[in-house]
């Protein structure tokens, strides 16, 4: 097979300087002495423009990572670092988080982590207790959590379900077929789904949103891709999100194909005829991309 090594003019072009958006650099400047971690800014997103910005600050959205940087799992597309035994908690991040994220100007935060199976619930009360801390100190903030699958213990679901967020986020990365070549194998599709699907049966399918990401260009067949999305409409996924994989190294999985821009808009146009509520799809979207403005456009209005 021929391997692809040339980026394809969409991925080339120069990426809009975020500077000149008076409110990206204000919620740039507000994270100053914060002590706040973002995934925008340690993976360089070429999205923080956009996404800091916002269509005005109530709309501004950024990424934290919690529970560390280290995984207890090793999926073939991520380069986050791996251990058996990452270090422990910290108790204080919940209240740190919360206090840094309720003096920052931001609208909408996505809340992520690594993957902790070394630890018996998973992460899921410290996940449960940061969203708690920050709905009482801002209430007006919205919040997205971005979790793992808990290995299938739809106990620890509940517990981040019945926290307080606004968005339930869990991303099935692939289409079913691939699920054992690109995710850690102790993931599988059908967990994701069940994940997915417990979050509704909890809070009531009125009273939540929920959201998950597919990865093209990994090899995936459009029978596939459709039948992966009628799979998450059965559980009433409410949100899903395209975007292009992209090698972070050449240890990990190889891009099979470049999806173009035309492509990418036929199946956000897909997703919307199959019921799904809105849909971010393109080259460079990732599951957090504006997903402030997303979520104030599409459910607040
Ligand atoms: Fe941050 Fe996600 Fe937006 Fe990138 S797409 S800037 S990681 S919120
Ligand atoms: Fe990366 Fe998440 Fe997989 Fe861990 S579980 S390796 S953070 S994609």
């Amino acid at each position: 097979k021929r391997t692809i090594t040339r980026l394809p003019e969409w991925l080339k072009t120069p990426i809009p300087s975020a500077g000149t958006n008076p409110n990206y650099a204000k919620i740039k400047a507000d994270l100053r002495g914060l002590n706040l971690h973002t995934v925008c800014e340690e993976a360089r997103c070429p999205n923080i423009g956009e996404c800091w910005g916002g269509s005005d600050k109530a709309s501004a959205t950024a990424t934290i990572m919690l529970m560390g940087d280290t995984c207890t799992r090793g999926c073939r597309f991520c380069s986050v670092k791996t251990s058996r035994a990452p270090a422990p908690l910290d108790p204080h991040e919940p209240e740190h988080t919360a206090e840094a994220l309720a003096r920052w100007g931001l609208g909408y935060v996505v809340l992520t982590s690594v993957d902790r199976d070394d630890l018996a619930d998973g992460g899921a009360h410290h996940f449960a207790e940061t969203i708690r801390r920050i709905k009482q100190k801002k209430p007006t903030l919205l919040v997205e959590a971005l979790t793992g699958d808990f290995a299938g213990n739809l106990d620890m679901v509940k517990i981040v379900a019945e926290s307080g967020l606004d968005v339930y986020a869990h991303n099935v990365e692939t289409v079913e077929g691939l699920t054992p070549y690109v995710r850690d194998r102790r993931a599988t599709f059908r967990q994701s789904l069940e994940v997915l699907g417990h979050v509704k049966k909890v809070k009531g399918s009125e009273n939540i949103i929920t959201k998950t990401s597919i990865m093209l260009g990994l090899g995936e067949t459009e029978e596939e891709l459709l039948e992966a999305m009628k799979e998450l409409r059965k559980v009433d996924v409410d949100v899903v999100t395209f975007g292009q994989y992209m090698r972070p190294t050449k240890r990990h999985l190889k891009v099979e194909k470049y999806v173009t821009p035309d492509e990418f808009e036929l199946w956000r146009k897909r997703a919307l005829d199959m019921g799904f509520l809105y849909c971010a799809a393109g080259p460079l979207v990732r599951s957090s991309y504006k997903a402030g403005e997303a979520f104030i456009e599409n459910v607040l209005k």
